[in-house]
């Protein structure tokens, strides 16, 4: 289990990249998406590197290296149970864990007061957040900024802020003192001050004990004057952690020893600033967790196979390279210190090399090396002789922990005064690296789509989940996760989980059968002439999942993010309004892509349809994807479909009617006379627009008329 994306943890995930581990299971809990680099942002707030630059991203990360990818937050650990709770997701249990999240901006003996406009430098990937805010502020006004903290952070910080608002903004250091760096040597100093000089950047020397909304106080009852702030004053780490069991080093920082081991439990690795070495002081760097997860990455290896650990040996000295003027860095190492152009490329060639580690290319997949742990009685031979089921002990302790049929019977009895109803059974595949509460969130939607789709809602569901081939902890949490995503959904349906079936398998994947009621059922042959066709949401899971998971850069992690996002978005909603203004056909784009289910629509209801395909009913609007990616069902949707289309060959949307779709949109249709109110009333619920498809029209030549 690794929680933080941090320098050394990204290390251990890459080493994954390359050699496969039968028998290991890993998971990266990460609260964001995205890994910032902290030699880059200086360079990201001069706006010399964009955002994408100096990011790893985090999922396709764990999507190369095998593991499953959790967004949440860590807000505690009890080491002694080896088990994690989370902010938002159900607490997970560990065999070996690493800590690698970074350190909070230290705020002992300060008073920020609420209206103050005080930014934290700690963690780095906070000020990329916030630097919008701090744009938005220095825009309206030429502006004062105090960076609180002397040190050679707060200096670089002002380089940067210095070229990024140029003459819009005064700044001040403000420190106790000023580099005290004990590796700084003099004629570093000496430039780093007339740098500052040239720059404009004044230091004022004294304590911050107060933060406000226009001013600073300091201990000697000093007021300073400023309309905002950055706090670069040390480092600290979170309350989750600091109220571990974990044993702390005098800065209140977790212990470790020289195979950066806790050092009061050997199964917890903490490395990069949250970590304090025994009796080695050093300063808290990026560097200093790079050469550490350089360590962590054999070190884990090692501990899982029972082999002697590696000692990390902390540098008495360092290299330094700070960016000042645009295109300069000045270098410091032991007695030497240069400032000019070459500084510079050679900083840009370090950084590039350490982040480009975590970039992937389009196409190219790593060739890995399979390796076993050693202790392989550990790794089991699944005979799959028993119908491959999983543990009874897993399911047992699962039924239990929710109260649902403990004692095991083998169906349940559902009463139901309606003597008809709806039935559907649906499977999707887990996506590789994808948080498998999301996936159970996801495989709910797309299976409620079918009761949707016939004008029905969900009144109850069984599911039969095939978890990967594991064991214990591994098995509990893919059980867990998938059913608790399920159930988040069926809760907000209303709907009750009767039954249920569970197996293991080298394709993970969540079966639900649901059984629904409905009032009027819609069936696909009741169009009508001059009906609009609506979609009650853009369309692409299938050719964005497949460049997502080809490593495209055409793709980014916020990309991604925004496609699960419409992943999880459900359809109710839509089907409850398509249904007040009483749509008369209605069905769900599923894994057949738009073509076919518009063609059965047509088909049944002895019409044809006139579309017209624009940006609007994709998910990600650079078509480029589109024209460059397809998903393994692409070909067979293609084929099935494309004689009853007309669509001219250069229309560079053509390839979206074919896309296959995980818990695609609903297309129903709706009166002209409605069309206003529809989709206001939509906007206003849904809070985004339904997707104008075109209309019905009589029987022409082609079921499916795509008009430019
Ligand atoms: C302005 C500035 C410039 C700097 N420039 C440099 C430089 O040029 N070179 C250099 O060596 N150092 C630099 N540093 C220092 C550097 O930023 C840190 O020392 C470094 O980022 C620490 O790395 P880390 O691996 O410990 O953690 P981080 O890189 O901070 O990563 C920690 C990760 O863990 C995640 N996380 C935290 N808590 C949780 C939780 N509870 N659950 C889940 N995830 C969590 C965070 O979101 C983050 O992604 C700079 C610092 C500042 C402020």
């Amino acid at each position: 289990m690794l929680i933080g994306g941090g320098h050394a943890n990204v290390q251990v995930l890459k080493k994954l990249c390359m050699n496969n581990i039968k028998g290991l299971h890993t998971i990266l809990i990460s609260e964001h998406f995205e890994a910032t680099y902290s030699g880059m942002t200086p360079g990201y707030i001069h706006k010399e590197f964009n955002k994408d630059e100096i990011s790893i991203d985090l999922q396709r990360l764990c999507f190369n290296a095998g593991a499953t990818f959790i967004k949440d937050k860590v807000v505690k650990i009890e080491n002694i149970n080896k088990k994690l709770e989370l902010l938002n997701l159900p607490s997970i249990h560990y065999d070996l864990l690493s800590i690698n999240t970074g350190s909070i901006s230290n705020t002992k003996g300060l008073e920020i007061e609420n209206s103050s406009r005080c930014f934290f430098v700690k963690p780095i990937s906070l000020l990329v957040k916030n630097l919008g805010q701090i744009d938005k502020i220095i825009k309206n006004k030429k502006s004062k900024i105090a960076i609180i903290g002397g040190g050679i952070a707060s200096y670089e910080l002002a380089f940067s802020l210095s070229r990024r608002y140029k003459n819009n903004l005064e700044i001040t250091i403000l420190g106790k003192n000023f580099l005290k760096e004990k590796n700084l040597n003099k004629k570093t100093k000496k430039y780093l001050k007339k740098i500052s000089k040239q720059l404009g950047i004044r230091e004022f020397l004294g304590e911050v004990v107060t933060i406000s909304e226009t001013h600073l106080i300091l201990k000697n009852g000093v007021k300073f004057d400023c309309d905002l702030s950055l706090l670069s004053s040390g480092a600290n780490i979170e309350s989750w952690l600091s109220n571990s069991n974990l044993n702390k080093d005098k800065s209140g920082f977790i212990a470790v020893d020289n195979n950066l081991l806790s050092t009061n439990d050997k199964s917890v690795f903490i490395t990069g600033d949250a970590c304090g070495i025994e009796d080695n002081f050093r300063p808290k760097s990026g560097v200093m967790a790079v050469r550490q997860g350089e360590v962590l990455k054999e070190n884990i290896f090692l501990k899982l196979t029972g082999r002697p650990l590696v000692k990390f040996k902390p540098q008495k000295n360092w290299l330094y390279l700070i960016g000042t003027h645009e295109n300069y860095a000045l270098l410091n190492y032991y007695f030497l210190s240069f400032h000019g152009r070459w500084c510079w490329k050679l900083k840009e060639i370090i950084d590039r090399g350490f982040i480009n580690k975590f970039k992937f290319s389009s196409g190219k997949s790593m060739t890995k090396k399979n390796l076993e742990l050693e202790k392989s009685k550990d790794v089991k031979m699944y005979c799959q002789g028993c119908g491959s089921k999983v543990s009874k002990k897993t399911l047992v302790k699962y039924l239990n922990a929710e109260s649902s049929n403990p004692e095991l019977s083998d169906a349940s009895i559902v009463n139901n005064n309606s003597s008809s109803q709806l039935q559907s059974i649906d499977h999707i595949k887990l996506f590789s690296s994808l948080n498998p509460f999301d996936f159970g969130i996801i495989s709910y939607l797309h299976s409620q789509n079918d009761i949707l789709s016939s004008g029905g809602s969900v009144q109850t569901i069984s599911v039969s989940q095939g978890l990967p081939f594991s064991e214990g902890i591994i098995e509990s949490f893919y059980m867990e996760y998938f059913m608790k995503g399920i159930k988040s959904e069926a809760i907000k349906d209303g709907s009750t989980i009767v039954s249920g079936h569970s197996y293991q398998s080298k394709e993970p994947g969540i079966t639900i059968t649901m059984n629904g009621i409905f009032e009027k059922q819609i069936s696909k042959n009741q169009g009508k002439e001059n009906d609009l066709i609506y979609l009650s949401k853009p369309l692409g899971t299938g050719y964005l999942l497949a460049a997502y998971f080809n490593n495209s850069d055409l793709i980014s992690s916020i990309n991604f993010q925004n496609l699960i996002e419409w992943l999880k978005k459900g359809n109710s909603k839509a089907s409850e309004i398509s249904k007040i203004f009483k749509s008369s056909i209605s069905t769900d784009i599923s894994g057949f892509g738009l073509a076919s289910h518009l063609s059965d629509i047509c088909r049944s209801s002895k019409l044809s349809a006139e579309i017209r395909l624009n940006e609007e009913i994709l998910i990600n609007k650079n078509i480029e994807i589109l024209e460059n990616f397809k998903s393994t069902g692409f070909n067979n949707n293609y084929s099935s479909s494309v004689n009853d289309v007309l669509v001219s060959n250069s229309n560079k949307l053509k390839n979206i009617l074919y896309d296959p779709q995980t818990n695609g949109p609903l297309l129903f249709s709706i009166h002209i006379k409605n069309q206003i109110e529809f989709e206001r009333k939509f906007q206003l619920e849904l809070g985004f627009s339904p997707i104008l498809l075109g209309k019905l029209k009589k029987p022409e030549h082609k079921l499916i008329n795509v008009i430019d």
